[in-house]
């Protein structure tokens, strides 16, 4: 079972529970990536709809300090 943190939408990206809620991904790139600041983890809350927004959750993915967002294929 992939373990995932809550809210994150359908599809092929996702975050995992390894998240240690640096925010940068949410702060970098918002459309993609939320923040439950009461619960302390991101989650993926729009799938990149364009070649744009693409790169940016696979920038994100690679920056991501703890390996925490992950292509699901
Ligand atoms: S960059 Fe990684 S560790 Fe930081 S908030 Fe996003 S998913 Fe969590």
């Amino acid at each position: 079972m992939l373990q995932k943190t809550p809210q994150n939408v359908p599809g092929r990206f996702y975050v995992h529970i390894n998240c240690i809620n640096c925010s940068l991904c949410s702060e970098a790139a918002g459309n993609i990536f939320g923040c439950n600041h009461e619960e302390g983890y991101e989650y993926v809350r729009k799938q990149p709809q364009n070649a744009e927004e693409l790169e940016l959750a696979e920038e994100m993915r690679r920056l991501c300090p703890a390996n925490a967002i992950r292509d699901g294929g």
